[in-house]
């Protein structure tokens, strides 16, 4: 009996700790634990049936632990293929897609021929032998049951074979965890071929198949092997990029990963000249202390790397040295990417000078560690650039500016900063007695940019504020130097200007007076003075609009004061639209009573640029529903001489509507009389002012009556205004002139008065 004891107890436990893996594997989060799970449970029938077999001594519950045995058997191998299918393709083996249906259906095939036995006995019987003295039913094989391991043991090699061909393709360090199943596996195989062969009563390898379905579950599921990390930590340390040393207590090189070798050129057999090689290479240098880093930097210029070093000790854990680790980190190109960066950030791509804020960072710092030297700051600036790359291009502006930089670059010492401010201005900081304004003005006198067959003159203007006070900001000091281009105006003679306190209250001013417009203009602080403009015989037949402003602290000022300050800034158009719109105002308050006198309005170049100009008046005209031909429009020669086609048309259009155009300050500018001829005006003003310079000589009115007779010849009336004289009334008078204007008559006055003085008489 005690054989039959010891059996089915160790069958027992077996079977009890298999279901206590499979309880486990299936609580493990890990994708094959329901295949160690099934595999574990799969050993269970087999187990039970010899359990019964070993216990039986009658025939019938041996018959049933026969066939649960052998069913048993089939349902291990079903879940072996299963397990080995899920595991190959976890670690990379395997092809997944192709689930071993062959083996299975070979299988389930083997499980029904034998549940076929009970009817054709064609698999196996029992036969009655003494064991210990007590009945012991024994296994009588027939075909059917060669049929069954026939199967049994081709899934069984095909299950080896899934194995076998998974595990060589994974990776090496894996192989041996894998190996260790495959080796057990066969190894219980083999004894359940023995027990077939020796006809032992008792199939002892069900403990291997026990043992196996455990060794499984643990090296599935938990097994690490430390030989394994060895080696992944040290393929992993290998390949890092960082340059590893690795040195015993007494500082002899013991182990040195691959980046490390190359650093210092040292192989596996030269570990010894290890420490000389560095110092070569690093420099010489003390290792006692326990930790340590440094930056070193090797080679020059360009061909310059940079490295981080450190040095650690390590210790194990009862505090005792167990070596050191050198680790090298290569930061060359991490280096260079920084300095590249700050180089993009500090530079101006176009042009490779500094930005604005480099710039100015740089001017601040450089004026505060050089608190006796005095210093100029240069504000450049390319007139009309907008135009240039509008006319040619923004490929020729492109490399205009790059001239206008090298220019710059070119007059720089190494005292002097520079860069670039915006598109078309640049910024220079240099010691006051280096710049030379008459060598600046020389080398802008005719700045030529060629580009192939494209040439332009650029106009290029330096304000100049020398740095008094040192401590206001950079960007303030640069808005002075700009502040003091302003005087410049559009000039070509001159280019350079200095800041200076002249400059400094005429732009407070300015922009006193720029700030006040709005209110101006609705409080009727800004209103028009009327000038009477009269016939031959001294009649009033209407009058010029011009501006006045009565300011609440600054008095009266006259346009001289506040015109060129709008002109620059462009609010002259808000001037002029409420000026004309005033003159419409009066027109309309003459309707029916003075249908005769008109007003003459200023129109400014700027206001072309900015307003549509006849939509304007136009409007205006039919809002007070007046004539056209009493409101006149004065426009000053430059207009007509500068432009296009385009402002000719506006003309046209002006007199199609019935206006009457006026060329207001003929001989003022560079005009030609032979233009004349051209100009789409219907009357010539011209300044007697303009004249004045006459010497005694009588030039100015042979010139006079000569344009006077030119324009009556082209149909074009004449008015001179400025007349301050009787005389010259006279002269004007014989010449033909036909309308007048001028203190001899009256000076610009309020409406009333002119409507006092026009009307009353
Ligand atoms: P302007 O259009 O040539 O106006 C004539 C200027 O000559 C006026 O100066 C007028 O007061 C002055 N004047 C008239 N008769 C005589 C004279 O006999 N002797 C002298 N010495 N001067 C005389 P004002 O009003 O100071 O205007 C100056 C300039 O301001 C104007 O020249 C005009 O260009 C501009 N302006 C005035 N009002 C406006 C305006 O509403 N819009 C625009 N765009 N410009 C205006
Ligand atoms: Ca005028
Ligand atoms: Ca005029």
């Amino acid at each position: 009996m005690g054989i039959r004891i010891n059996y089915s107890v160790l069958f027992s436990v077996l079977a009890l700790v298999l279901l206590f893996c499979m309880f486990k594997a299936l609580k493990s989060q890990k994708p094959i634990g329901k295949a160690v799970a099934f595999l574990d449970v799969s050993f269970l029938p087999a187990l039970i049936g010899n359990i019964i077999i070993v216990c039986s001594d009658s025939k019938l519950p041996a018959v049933f632990g026969y066939y649960l045995y052998f069913l048993g058997m089939n349902t291990i191998m079903l879940a072996m293929v299963n397990f080995t299918n899920e595991y190959c393709q976890g670690i990379g083996g395997g092809n997944g897609e192709q689930k071993p249906t062959v083996i299975y259906i070979g299988l389930w095939f083997d499980m029904a021929q034998m549940l076929f036995n009970p009817f054709f006995g064609h698999a196996f019987d029992v036969e009655k032998i003494e064991v210990e003295g007590a009945g012991y039913y024994q296994l009588v094989p027939y075909w059917g049951q060669t049929v069954h391991r026939v199967i049994v043991y081709l899934a069984f090699g095909c299950v080896m074979l899934i194995f076998t061909l998974g595990v060589l393709k994974t990776t090496k360090i894996y192989r041996e965890k894998f190996s260790v199943i495959l080796v057990a596996m066969i190894c219980t195989v083999l004894w359940q071929t023995f027990y077939i062969f020796s006809r032992t009563p008792i199939d002892r390898s069900m403990i291997g198949f026990g043992l196996c379905g455990i060794l499984i579950f643990y090296l599935a599921l938990y097994y690490r092997p430390l030989r394994l990390l060895d080696r992944l930590l040290s393929d992993i340390v290998s390949q890092l990029p960082e340059a590893l040393y690795v040195f015993d207590p007494e500082d002899k090189c013991i182990w040195i990963n691959d980046p490390g070798k190359k650093l210092i050129d040292v192989d596996e057999k030269s570990y010894d000249i290890v420490p000389r090689r560095f110092g070569e290479v690093f420099g010489d240098r003390d290792h006692t202390p326990e930790h340590w880093t440094d930056t070193q930097v090797v080679g020059i210029g360009d061909e310059a790397r940079y490295y981080y070093i450190q040095k650690h000790n390590i210790y194990d854990d009862k505090g005792r040295m167990a070596g050191s680790v050198l680790a090298i980190q290569d930061t060359t190109e991490e280096k260079r990417k920084v300095k590249q960066e700050l180089y993009e950030s500090h530079h101006d791509s176009m042009t490779g000078l500094y930005t604005k804020q480099y710039l100015f960072e740089n001017i601040r710092r450089i004026i505060d560690q050089n608190k006796d030297t005095a210093f100029v700051v240069i504000f450049v600036d390319v007139k009309n650039f907008k135009i240039v790359n509008d006319i040619f291009g923004s490929d020729f502006g492109d490399k205009a500016l790059i001239q206008v930089a090298e220019w710059i670059t070119k007059n720089m010492t190494d005292k002097c900063l520079y860069g670039r401010l915006a598109g078309d201005t640049f910024g220079v900081f240099m010691p006051k007695n280096i710049f030379v304004p008459e060598k600046a003005e020389r080398d802008l006198e005719n700045f030529v940019v060629k580009d192939g067959a494209k040439e332009h003159q650029l106009l290029i203007h330096l304000g100049v504020y020398e740095v008094v006070e040192r401590d206001i900001d950079v960007s303030v000091m640069f808005d002075r130097a700009h502040l003091s281009i302003s005087r410049l105006k559009d000039d070509y003679k001159n280019h350079v200007v200095i800041y200076d306190n002249n400059i400094r209250e005429k732009v407070m001013m300015s922009q006193k007076i720029s700030s006040g417009l709005r209110e101006a203009i609705d409080t009727m602080q800004l209103r028009p003075y009327l000038q009477p403009i009269t016939d031959m015989d001294g009649k009033v037949v209407g009058a010029e609009a011009l501006a006045r402003w009565i300011h609440p602290v600054h008095g009266f000022m006259s346009p001289a004061e506040f015109i060129p300050v709008f002109e620059k800034n462009g609010m002259i158009v808000d001037v002029d639209r409420h000026m004309w719109r005033t003159a419409c105002k009066i027109l309309a308050s003459w309707k029916g009573k003075h249908d005769d006198v008109f007003i003459s309005v200023n129109i400014s170049p700027k206001d072309f640029y900015f307003i549509d100009v006849v939509e304007e008046i136009m409007g205006l005209v039919k809002e007070y529903d007046i004539k056209p031909v009493n409101l006149r429009l004065e426009i000053t020669e430059s207009v007509m001489m500068n432009v296009s086609e385009d402002r000719m048309k506006i003309l046209e259009e002006f007199r199609r509507l019935g206006f009457i155009v006026e060329m207001d300050d003929f001989g003022s500018g560079y005009s030609s009389l032979n233009l004349l001829k051209e100009m789409p005006v219907d009357v010539l003003k011209i300044d007697m002012r303009f004249l004045s310079g006459d010497d005694g000589n009588g030039r100015s009115s042979v010139i006079l009556r000569n344009v006077i007779r030119l324009a009556d010849e082209l149909d074009i009336d004449t008015l001179t205004e400025g007349v301050e004289t009787g005389d010259q009334h006279n002269e004007l008078s014989h010449m033909g002139c036909k309308l007048f204007q001028g203190y001899y008559f009256a000076k610009p006055m309020p409406v009333d008065d002119f409507e006092k003085f026009a009307f009353s008489s």
